[in-house]
């Protein structure tokens, strides 16, 4: 009788493979997901690019892991394939530092949830990692400095509340760091024809194409959206004259502001973590070099320093708001320079009350609709044409500039994490992985 092997969970997880001067985690993935498909693996979900903490200072763009989940007969071979490709492909020698997990089990333990949690809103020192090396059925590689690790890790413990889709076409060797040709106007038709089920493609506001990179990595461009069709759909509509490699979805938190849900612990006000803070605002905004807009507010506990910078367009905003004010703000806090104290950099400002500002001004004289004439200090006031005195000054409301409400950034200043309007009530519902859905080419 023939043994039937029994199919293995697999959860790999990888992270820190690029550089500023190539490579892309996201390709890397590519490359290893085609390899699995010709080994016969059965896929548990779509590749996952989850981007972690956006305030960490060693990112080399927008702090992204990847995470795949697989069944397999042959686990150990898997695993073998897997770190050679991360090996080969790691842009080391410009200062990648990667980490490659596996997980050979279907069950992810609490500790994967929790560190990947931390890992969304906080900074990690990666000596603390190093105990997860002795855990049953994990096991850790790494190159350089292992702070890869950490999204590697936290991409297999992520727990998606809320997630959208990515898009992501590669381009062919020859073309790495060449010039990205794509008709503006495409992708303006594109957006518009899609915006409900895609987004941040394009910027009207700054007639901005957001897809394509700037950098040398083999991204030709990514298209964000709700689903794995829209996004299939959306890059049809995009023609263009240079010969792609191929594309892969990727299921991702990007867009879902999951970084901003925890409140930041103002007594430690710990330099390098997001999330929210409420209080009054305690000092008129002044407008700094750069255009960038700086004020304090008013915690229980502590007054903090906050930041709005020109490039997010809500400078106009942050400007009007005045002494009194309750604010509720999202950001990150930035740790100090020699010049100032630690400052929360603002990603959304949530005005949830406005006081009235008044000005005293001279009384007003009914009859000769003038305002009165000041008679000296304490003298009271007078009217100069019909003589009509009074005592005191008026008070007078002066209409704010600014509303009640939530402002966000303008799309070309989105982080990867950042809730777009047109998502703020969105929340998509967790969907198993389509056989249907061609998710991953090579043209
Ligand atoms: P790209 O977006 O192009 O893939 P990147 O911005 O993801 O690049 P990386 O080169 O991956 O940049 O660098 C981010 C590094 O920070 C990784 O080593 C990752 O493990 C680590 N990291 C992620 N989250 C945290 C955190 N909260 N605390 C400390 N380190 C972290």
């Amino acid at each position: 009788m023939i043994k039937q092997t029994k199919m293995q969970t697999l959860h790999i997880g990888f992270d820190d493979t690029d550089s500023r001067k190539g490579m892309c985690t996201t390709y890397l993935a590519y490359k290893i997901v085609n390899d699995l498909k010709k080994s016969n693996v059965e896929f548990l979900d779509y590749p996952r690019l989850v981007r972690f903490n956006p305030n960490i200072p060693w990112k080399t763009r927008g702090n992204g892991a990847v995470g795949i989940s697989i069944r397999v007969k042959d686990p150990e071979k898997i695993k073998k394939m897997v770190k050679n490709s991360v090996t080969k492909y790691s842009d080391i020698k410009n200062g990648a530092n990667p980490g490659l997990v596996f997980l050979q089990d279907e069950i992810i333990p609490k500790f994967l949830f929790d560190l990947s949690e931390i890992a969304l809103y906080k900074l990690i020192h990666r000596n603390s990692i190093k105990k997860y090396s002795k855990k049953d059925r994990l096991e850790l590689f790494n190159l350089g400095n292992g702070q890869g690790l950490i999204g590697a890790l936290g991409v297999i413990g992520y727990r998606f509340s809320d997630h959208t889709f990515e898009l992501l076409s590669y381009r062919s060797k020859q073309k790495f760091g060449s010039k990205r040709v794509i008709e503006k106007n495409l992708v303006k038709k594109m957006q518009e024809k899609t915006s409900a089920s895609t987004f941040n493609s394009y910027d009207p506001k700054n007639d901005q194409v957001l897809i394509t990179p700037n950098g040398p990595d083999p991204v030709f461009y990514g298209i964000r959206g709700e689903d794995p069709k829209s996004v299939i759909s959306a890059s049809k509509m995009l023609s263009h004259d240079e010969k792609l490699d191929g594309y892969m979805v990727f299921k991702t938190n990007q867009g879902t502001g999951d970084h901003l849900k925890n409140e930041i612990d103002i007594e430690k006000f710990q330099p390098y973590t997001s999330g929210t803070i409420k209080g009054t605002v305690s000092s008129i905004p002044s407008i700094e070099k750069g255009g960038h807009v700086f004020f304090m507010i008013n915690t229980k506990c502590k007054n903090i320093r906050c930041g709005v910078y020109k490039p997010t367009q809500i400078t106009h905003i942050a400007k009007n708001l005045t002494i009194g004010d309750i604010v509720y703000l999202g950001g990150g806090v930035r740790k100090a320079s020699r010049k100032y104290s630690r400052v929360f950099n603002i990603e959304f400002l949530h005005i949830k009350k406005l006081v009235n500002i008044k000005k005293l001004e001279n009384p007003l004289c009914k009859k000769c609709k003038k305002h009165m004439k000041s008679e000296g200090t304490h003298q009271g006031f007078k009217c100069i044409r019909c003589g009509k005195t009074a005592h005191e000054k008026n008070s007078k409301i002066i209409p704010r500039q600014i509303k009640v409400g939530l402002y966000i950034p303008t799309t070309s200043a989105h982080r990867h994490l950042t809730r777009p309007k047109e998502r703020l009530l969105k929340r998509n519902l967790p969907k198993r992985l389509s056989k249907n859905i061609q998710w991953i080419d090579t043209f």
